[in-house]
């Protein structure tokens, strides 16, 4: 994130906003009985996503002693990276797509591991009513759009007490407060939900304005990583090694004792000084915990919902979409379509239809079929043989996922100040990570800083008693 306005004069972002509100999770206090004096400790991650993944790798260079537990049968999480077998060359995204200009851990780590990110911007063509419109012909209307700009300006003079108060609006009513008509509002309904996963009418205005006016001119939509995205989650688990990664481990049990904590998955226990639990708190209540969550922090992780997203890759024979970076926002039931092998050479492509909410849980109610012959055939206002083109097709419908029960996190008016301190706030030893209660909420990127932030107070604490 750029910001070039003078530091002492400046709103804080809303990352800098909830690190000073002193909300921000590995900054909470740790309670931790004094360890025994020794050379080695011993971490239990639980969820080898992202964060868990980017845990045990600071762990592990700490010469912690590290078993990360994982309840799928492959790592990832939500990273998953696909290669149909007509084409195994072409690589697509069923989980987690565009690295963010401004996701510098992310950078960081590519680079770090010689992982190429590609570009990976789109142009978006517009489908509405059968009629379609490429990018430079659509637009939302002059009055929309001095609106828009306006709110940007006043949204960076905003200090805390604006941010709560946009934060009890929805995005939907707060852009109609502003300026925009009902047909702008439609047309932003169907950009900004793809962002969301949800009708905008659902969404904290707070987090929308954040996550527009603080991010990259692309909205963070830049980059993928040349080879697929789980090649970060490969990379990290060769460093941590796969003798410390057991996967089809569902945790089901987390005592703590003694200054000890024992976790049980798999009909196993596992003993260790400290816990970085990375599950999604929709799935969190499947976990027993002795002594219990707090009744705040159980209710917390209730409210919080995810959403509802699913993603159709669509293998073609040819790119008849023309354009590289093409993309079609539309008003049908596949909703958005991207070119998901942009810079991948070939003459087949996969398209992805991207739809959220009501129209996720259509799609994922059809069988595969049935789902790509409506995918196809929504196309068809675009080019009239595109369902004679498809080849396969291969779904992942998230909120029907039983370790995530959706997407990401989304949060309501009202919830982002209220529910992400609670979530955040360590159970003893246990540390909580992940997506949900990030600053880059919804992102790669705040999955693994958070894991990352996680790991490094713990070793910074280790640190200091050996020095002690
Ligand atoms: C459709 C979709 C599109 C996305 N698009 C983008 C994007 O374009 N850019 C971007 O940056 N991010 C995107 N994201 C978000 C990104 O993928 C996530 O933020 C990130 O991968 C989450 O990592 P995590 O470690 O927090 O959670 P997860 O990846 O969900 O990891 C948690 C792990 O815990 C495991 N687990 C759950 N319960 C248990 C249990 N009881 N015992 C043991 N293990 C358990 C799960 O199986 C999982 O592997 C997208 C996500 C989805 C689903």
């Amino acid at each position: 994130m750029v910001n070039t306005r003078p530091t002492e004069t400046r709103t804080p972002t809303r990352r800098e906003f909830l690190k000073t509100a002193g909300v921000a999770a590995v900054g909470a206090p740790l309670v931790f009985s004094p360890y025994v004096q020794r050379h080695a400790y011993s971490c239990i991650v639980i969820g080898a996503g992202l964060s868990g993944l980017a845990a045990a790798h600071v762990l592990k260079q700490a010469r912690w002693d590290v078993t990360v537990l994982e309840a799928r049968e492959r790592i990832g999480g939500r990273v998953f990276s696909f290669g149909f077998k007509e084409n195994p060359e072409l690589i697509c995204e069923l989980g987690g797509e565009w690295v963010g200009d401004s996701h510098e851990r992310m950078k960081a780590l590519c680079h770090d591991f010689g992982i190429t990110l590609k570009d990976h911007r789109f142009e978006a063509s517009l489908m509405r009513d059968g009629v379609v419109k490429r990018p430079g012909q659509w637009d939302f209307s002059p009055q929309a759009k001095a609106a828009f700009e306006k709110f940007r300006k006043t949204y960076h003079t905003y200090g805390p007490r604006e941010r709560l108060r946009l934060d009890q609006y929805d995005w939907w009513t707060w852009l109609e407060e502003i300026g925009f008509t009902e047909d702008d509002l439609l047309l932003r309904d169907l950009q900004d939900s793809t962002d969301f996963g949800e009708t905008i009418r659902m969404v904290s205005a707070y987090a929308a304005a954040a996550e527009y006016f603080e991010s990259s001119p692309a909205n963070e939509m830049d980059y993928k990583m040349e080879g697929g995205n789980s090649r970060l989650v490969n990379a990290l688990s060769g460093r941590i090694g796969n003798d410390s990664i057991h996967t089809g481990m569902p945790v089901a049990n987390i005592k703590q004792r003694g200054g000890r904590i024992t976790v049980t998955a798999g009909g196993r226990n596992f003993v260790a000084d400290a816990c970085i639990c990375t599950v999604p708190a929709r799935t969190l209540d499947k976990i027993k915990f002795d002594p219990p969550l707090p009744a705040a922090q159980s209710a917390a992780a209730d409210k919080l919902q995810y959403a509802r997203i699913i993603k159709n890759c669509v293998l073609f024979r040819e790119r008849f979409w023309g354009a590289e970076d093409f993309s079609l926002v539309s008003d049908v039931t596949s909703h958005y379509y991207f070119h998901s092998t942009k810079t991948q050479p070939g003459k087949q492509g996969i398209l992805c239809s991207y739809a959220i909410g009501e129209k996720a849980d259509v799609l994922a109610a059809q069988n595969a079929q049935r789902r790509s012959e409506i995918i196809t055939q929504d196309l068809l206002p675009l080019n009239e043989h595109a369902p004679k083109f498809a080849l396969n097709i291969q779904s992942v419908a998230w909120q029907r996922d039983v370790y995530t029960q959706g997407a990401y996190a989304f949060y309501r008016p009202g919830q982002w100040f209220k529910l992400r301190p609670i979530l955040q706030q360590p159970h003893g030893k246990v540390l909580f990570v992940g997506e949900h209660l990030a600053d880059w909420q919804g992102f790669m990127e705040g999955a693994v800083v958070t894991g990352e932030a996680a790991a490094g107070a713990l070793t910074g604490k280790s640190r200091a008693r050996r020095a002690a």
